[in-house]
């Protein structure tokens, strides 16, 4: 094994383990970096194909999933509408705060 495949394989393990320790933002671009690591290393022959494929598909499922978190707190946000009252979350087609009763 390839001092840059024990570095990635713990990275890997790292981001599969602990995730909830990152923040979102975090997890997302640890996850891309490994992935720009393990795509530079195919290319400079530190990794076999077989390997970087599976290295690969594993990054690729931790990508996903935070990808998928941060669409849907995308859409969870657009249908908020915030008060500018009280500064509470509201439904996005609510026509009063129903914290203060403040008219949209
Ligand atoms: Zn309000």
């Amino acid at each position: 094994m390839t001092e840059i495949e024990t570095k990635i394989l713990k990275v890997l393990h790292i981001l599969e383990t602990k995730r909830e320790k990152l923040s979102d933002e975090k997890f997302l671009e640890y996850c891309k970096v490994v992935k720009k690591n393990i795509l530079k290393a195919f290319e400079e022959r530190k990794l076999t194909k077989e390997n970087a494929k599976l290295l690969l598909r594993r990054t690729n499922n931790l990508l996903e999933l935070a990808e998928k978190k941060e669409e849907m707190k995308k859409i969870y946000r657009e249908n908020l509408k915030i008060c500018p009252e009280c500064g509470m979350k509201n439904t996005k087609n609510a026509n009063f705060c129903r914290y203060c009763g403040h008219r949209f």
